[in-house]
């Protein structure tokens, strides 16, 4: 199965005469704008009836567009350092299907059940600002069907992140006790995440999470 997040719209606004592509997701849940600006282009997740021309009107206020290039010229900088590293580390994204994902992460868990306690249900969801999540009971462990399109490691890194939580809900120093029992370079993967991250949003296939 192939995975796609969903565009729904793409506009295009003109800030101080660079033209800026628009990508736009509507989305019932919510009330207020949210904003990322991704590699090449901003997106949008706006609340469900929202008008082209309140896009128009946004992107005319200065300080949305002040925001749009503040964060472009960070990119520049930052887009050739992440190329470099994608190419150095040879990281490519891995399209697996759904199933596929669910047994490595069935794997994984049953790796880790013996460090913390198995979940009672384990879902896979589109989620907006993170890899997974665990619920406040700690019995239930969501992930972000992206995942299915990373390398194993990753999932690992992943699946073990939340599996602490299912001992430690927050991340403070037992979490990262835990963490560092594993991944005692975990900082290391977490930047990883963010070159993935990259990979996904060059590929289309994302750019919600932050
Ligand atoms: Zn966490």
């Amino acid at each position: 199965m192939k995975y796609k997040f969903k565009k729904d719209k793409t506009l295009y606004v003109d800030i101080d005469g660079k033209n800026y592509k628009v990508n736009i997701v509507y989305d019932k849940r919510i009330k207020k704008h949210r904003r990322l600006f991704a590699h090449d282009h901003i997106a949008l997740r706006l609340p469900e009836g929202t008008s082209d021309q309140w896009v128009y009107d946004y992107f005319s206020h200065w300080r949305p567009r002040s925001w749009v290039k503040e964060k472009d010229k960070l990119n520049q900088e930052l887009i050739p350092k992440f190329q470099k590293e994608i190419r150095e580390k040879n990281l490519k994204l891995e399209p697996k299907s759904l199933n596929e994902l669910k047994q490595i992460v069935e794997k994984y868990i049953d790796k880790y059940e013996p460090m913390f306690q198995r979940p009672k249900k384990v879902y896979y969801k589109e989620l907006y600002g993170s890899w997974g999540n665990c619920s406040k009971s700690k019995d239930k462990l969501t992930f972000n069907l992206l995942l299915m399109y990373f390398p194993e490691k990753y999932i690992e890194h992943v699946v073990y992140h939340e599996m602490i939580h299912t001992y430690c809900l927050n991340h403070n120093p037992p979490f990262y006790r835990e963490m560092e029992k594993v991944y005692p370079d975990w900082r290391k993967w977490e930047h990883d995440f963010k070159l993935l991250l990259y990979l996904l949003d060059t590929n289309e296939l994302y750019s919600w999470i932050n």
